[in-house]
C-alpha cells in the first residue's frame, strides 16, 4: 500500500541523501543569485526534489520540506508562520510536479517523444505553486512592495522552472545502463568534457568586453550539447545542459559573460531564453535519437521474426519432402502388392475358365450346364477386373509400358467397334464412325492401348444409350509439339451424367449408377485406365455431358505420322 512517510532503513539513507542534495544545491543557488537584482538565476533544488520525488515516491516529502525549512531558518529572514507558507509552496511543488509525471506515465528515459513535452510543460505548471506562494509570504513578510510583486513572482517561477529544466533530467534519467553508455565512451567523453568545459569558460566567464561577437559565440556550445545527445544520450545530454546552464549563471551572477547588459533585467532574460532554448533544442534532439533507436531496434526485431519464420519455414519444407517421400514409397509399395496379387490370382483363374470351357464341351444336364455357363461367365469379368487392376497398379508404378508400331487407324477402329456390332444391333442402337479428311492413314503409336481406350468409352457408350446411337469422331488437332494429335470422341445419346459427378468421373471405383454398372458387369475402373493411357500417349481425356440428352467422353493422344 503506498504510504505517505518513508520507510525505516534504506528508505531513511534515501532520505538523507535528498534532504542533504537539496540543502547543498540551495546553497549554491544562493551563489549564483545575482548581486545587484538579488534574484537567482537558477533555483537547483526544485530540479533534485522534482527527481527524487518522481523516482523514490510522494511519501519523500518530508525531506524537501525540512531541508527548505532548515534553509528559510539560517538564509531567509521571514518568521513563522509566514515562513510556513513558502516552506509549503517549495515543498508542493515538486510534488505536484512529480504527481502529474507519473499519473502522465512519464518515461525515465523519455522514450516516447511527447515526455519531453509533457516535462516542459508538468515543471512549468509545478513552478507556479512555490512562486506564488513564496512571493506572497516575501510581501506578507514586508519585505516586499506590492508593486513589485508582478516583476518578483515573475522572476521567482523563471528561476525555479529553469532549476527544474536544467537539474532533473540528469537525474530522472541516470540509470546503470546509461551510466554504462557514457563510460563505454570514455575517451570521447573526456575530450567533450575539456571542449565544453573550455568553450563555457571562454564564453561565460570573461568580462563583457567582445560586444555582439561574445553574444554569438553562445551557440557554440549548443553544437557540443548536440554532440552530447546524439552520442551519450539523454543522460549525456542533460549532463552538458546542466554543466553549460551553470557556467552560463555563474558567469552572469559575478557580472561576466555576455548576459552582461546596460538593462540588468534585458541580460537575465536573456539567460533564461538561453538555457529554455539549450533544454529543449537537446531534448528534442534526444527524442529524434530515441526514435531512430527505436526504429533501428523494430527492424532488427523484425529481422528477426524473418529468420525465424523463413526456419520454420525451411523445416515445413523439409518435412513436406519427408512426407512426400513416405508418400511415394508407400504408394509404390502397394503398386507392387497389387500387381504381384493381380497377377498371382490370373494363373488359378485362367485354370478355373479353361476348365469351365472344357466341361461347357462335354454332355451335361440342363441344369448343370446353366451352372458352369455361370461360372464360366463370373470367371470372365473376374479376370477383366484383375487385368483392370494390373494395369492401374503399373501406372501407378510409372511401368506401363508403350509398344509403338505402325499401324492402320481405320482397322484399330474398326476391330475396336466390331466388338459391338452385336450388342448394337440387339438393342436397336446406330454405331458410326468417322475420321476427318487431314488424319494421316497410316500412323506409329501403341495400337492396343489406343484400343483399349475406344473400347472403354465405347463399351459405356452402348451399355448406357437404350435409343439411338454412338458415333466415335477422329478430328486432327492443332499440334504444340512434335508428332501427330488426334481427338478421339465417342458421342452417344444415352443417359447422360449429372454435372457434379464429373469431376470425379476419372477417379477409380466410381459409378454414377452403380446397379445399372454392376448389372452389366462394370468396375469403376475403365475411365480411371482411359485416363492413365491417354496421358501415357501424351494427350488428356474430358467429358461433356446432358443428363437425359447424352455424353461425349473425348480423349487426345499423340502419333507419329509413318
Ligand atoms: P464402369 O466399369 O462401372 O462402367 P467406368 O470407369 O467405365 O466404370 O465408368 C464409371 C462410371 O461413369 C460408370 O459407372 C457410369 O456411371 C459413368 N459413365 C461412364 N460412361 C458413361 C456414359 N457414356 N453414359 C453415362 N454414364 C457413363
Amino acid at each position: 500500500m503506498p504510504t505517505l512517510l518513508p520507510h525505516p532503513g534504506r528508505s531513511l539513507l534515501k532520505f538523507f541523501a535528498l534532504a542533504a542534495a537539496y540543502f547543498g544545491a540551495a546553497r549554491l543557488g544562493l551563489l549564483l543569485a545575482h548581486s545587484e537584482l538579488a534574484i537567482t538565476l537558477i533555483w537547483l533544488p526544485t530540479g533534485i526534489a522534482i527527481a527524487g520525488l518522481y523516482r523514490w515516491g510522494a511519501r519523500y516529502w518530508p525531506a524537501i520540506f525540512l531541508s527548505a525549512a532548515l534553509l528559510q531558518e539560517y538564509s531567509f529572514d521571514i518568521r513563522w508562520p509566514l515562513a510556513g507558507f513558502l516552506v509549503t509552496g517549495q515543498t508542493l511543488g515538486p510534488l505536484a510536479t512529480a504527481w502529474l509525471l507519473r499519473r502522465a506515465g512519464f518515461h525515465l528515459q523519455y522514450e516516447r517523444r511527447c515526455d519531453i513535452a509533457l516535462f516542459c510543460l508538468y515543471t512549468a505548471l509545478g513552478m507556479l505553486i512555490p512562486s506564488t506562494l513564496g512571493t506572497l509570504s516575501l510581501l506578507g513578510a514586508g519585505l516586499l512592495a506590492p508593486a513589485g510583486l508582478g516583476a518578483a513572482w515573475l522572476t521567482w517561477w523563471l528561476g525555479d522552472w529553469m532549476g527544474a529544466l536544467v537539474a532533473s533530467p540528469i537525474l530522472i534519467s541516470l540509470t546503470w545502463a546509461s551510466y554504462a553508455r557514457l563510460r563505454r565512451r570514455t575517451g570521447e567523453v573526456a575530450i567533450w568534457l575539456l571542449l565544453l568545459c573550455s568553450a563555457g569558460a571562454m564564453i561565460f566567464l570573461l568580462p563583457p568586453t567582445l560586444g555582439v561577437a561574445h553574444q554569438a559565440l553562445v551557440f557554440v556550445p549548443l553544437l557540443l550539447t548536440v554532440w552530447a545527445a546524439l552520442r551519450f544520450g539523454v543522460t549525456g545530454a542533460s549532463f552538458g545542459v546542466l554543466a553549460l546552464a551553470l557556467t552560463a549563471a555563474w558567469g552572469t551572477a559575478a557580472g561576466l559573460g555576455p548576459f552582461i547588459l546596460p538593462r540588468l533585467y534585458d541580460g537575465v532574460f536573456l539567460l533564461w531564453a538561453y538555457l529554455l532554448t539549450a533544454t529543449v533544442f537537446n531534448l528534442m534532439i534526444t527524442g529524434l535519437e530515441i526514435g531512430r533507436a527505436e526504429a533501428e531496434h523494430e527492424l532488427l526485431a523484425s529481422r528477426e521474426r524473418l529468420a525465424s519464420a523463413n526456419e520454420e519455414l525451411r523445416e515445413a519444407a523439409t518435412h513436406a519432402r519427408e512426407l512426400a517421400l513416405e508418400a511415394g514409397a508407400a504408394n509404390r509399395a502397394k503398386g507392387t502388392f497389387l500387381a504381384n496379387i493381380s497377377h498371382e490370382i490370373r494363373t488359378p483363374l485362367n485354370g478355373i475358365l479353361g476348365m469351365s470351357g472344357l466341361l461347357l464341351g462335354t454332355p451335361l444336364s440342363a441344369d448343370q450346364r446353366r451352372h458352369v455357363e455361370l461360372i464360366h461367365q463370373c470367371g470372365e469379368s473376374l479376370l477383366r477386373l484383375i487385368s483392370d487392376i494390373l494395369v492401374l497398379s503399373q501406372s501407378d508404378l510409372g511401368k506401363l509400358p508403350l509398344a509403338p508400331a505402325p499401324f492402320t487407324l481405320a482397322e484399330t477402329l474398326e476391330q475396336a467397334l466390331s466388338l459391338f456390332a452385336l450388342p448394337a444391333r440387339e438393342g436397336n442402337l446406330s454405331l458410326k464412325w468417322n475420321v476427318g479428311p487431314d488424319v494421316p492413314p497410316r500412323l506409329v503409336g501403341d495400337a492396343q492401348r489406343l484400343r483399349q481406350v475406344l473400347l472403354n468409352l465405347v463399351h459405356n457408350a452402348v451399355k448406357f444409350t437404350q435409343e439411338g446411337g454412338v458415333c466415335v469422331t477422329v478430328s486432327r488437332e492443332e499440334e504444340a509439339g512434335p508428332g501427330v494429335r488426334l481427338r478421339f470422341e465417342v458421342a452417344d445419346t444415352g443417359t447422360g451424367i449429372p454435372p457434379e459427378w464429373l469431376p470425379q468421373l476419372f477417379e477409380p471405383f466410381v459409378q454414377v449408377d452403380s446397379s445399372t454398372s454392376r448389372r452389366h458387369g462394370g468396375s469403376g475402373l475403365g475411365l480411371a485406365i482411359s485416363r492413365q493411357l491417354a496421358e501415357l500417349m501424351g494427350g488428356t481425356i474430358g467429358v461433356e455431358s446432358q443428363p437425359g440428352r447424352g455424353s461425349t467422353f473425348w480423349f487426345t493422344a499423340v502419333f507419329e505420322e509413318e
